[in-house]
């Protein structure tokens, strides 16, 4: 998506080679309207999908996703991040490890929230080693329902997730590829991301 790529062009900041702020625009400031485009986008690629929830994860994927479902008019559910590995007998629970924090959470979502007849989309900002989204993908199967499909904004290729989901049989669609990034190159995208 061009937008996207120029956006993080002119406003993304790599630190190292494996961690891309997009701080000013996506997960701290955030530009409202411009993440209502990549909303409309998601929506664009999965309005034929029957979705009837959005599932994320807190913190930095919940605007996101609650942008996107003002396009399908459909409930978010945002899983939460615990530190303690008491599972609460009304909770589905699954365990990720965390790219940024370097520590294993456990990511919670009230059996109230996901039922077998969901057809959920999943939401999340960057794809990494996918474990954030292997972590949702198995609470939508704990309750019985079926992942549609996920949409990311930033999938770093270079990384195992996006091959690891895509090889569990999960349509993933990521607004932005970014083929590999240093401080000294800045982002370098994929040939192959459509110039939409
Ligand atoms: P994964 O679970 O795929 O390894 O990592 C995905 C999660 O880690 C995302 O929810 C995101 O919050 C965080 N993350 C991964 N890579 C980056 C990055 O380059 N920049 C930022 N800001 N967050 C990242």
């Amino acid at each position: 998506m061009e937008l996207l790529k120029d956006r993080i062009r002119r406003d993304g900041r790599v630190l190292g080679k494996d961690i891309l702020k997009v701080d000013r625009f996506l997960n701290h400031q955030m530009d409202v309207s411009f993440i209502s485009e990549l909303g409309r986008e998601f929506f664009r690629r999965f309005k034929d999908c029957g979705v009837n929830k959005i599932l994320t994860i807190e913190a930095s994927g919940i605007g996101i996703a609650c942008l996107t479902a003002t396009f399908f008019d459909v409930p978010v559910v945002f899983a939460k991040k615990n530190r303690t590995a008491n599972l609460p007998d009304d909770m589905w629970m699954s365990r990720a490890d965390s790219f940024t924090q370097g520590r294993t959470y456990d990511i919670l979502v009230s059996r109230e929230f996901l039922h077998p007849s969901d057809r959920v989309l999943l939401i999340d900002d960057f794809l990494a080693n996918g474990h954030a989204l292997s972590a949702l993908i198995d609470l939508v199967a704990q309750a019985g329902g079926t992942v549609v499909g996920a949409g990311i904004v930033i999938e770093k290729t270079y990384q195992p997730g996006g091959t690891r989901i895509r090889e569990r049989g999960v349509r993933v669609e990521s607004l932005a590829q970014i083929q590999y990034m240093n401080e000294e190159q800045g982002v370098v995208f994929c040939p192959s991301d459509s110039a939409l």
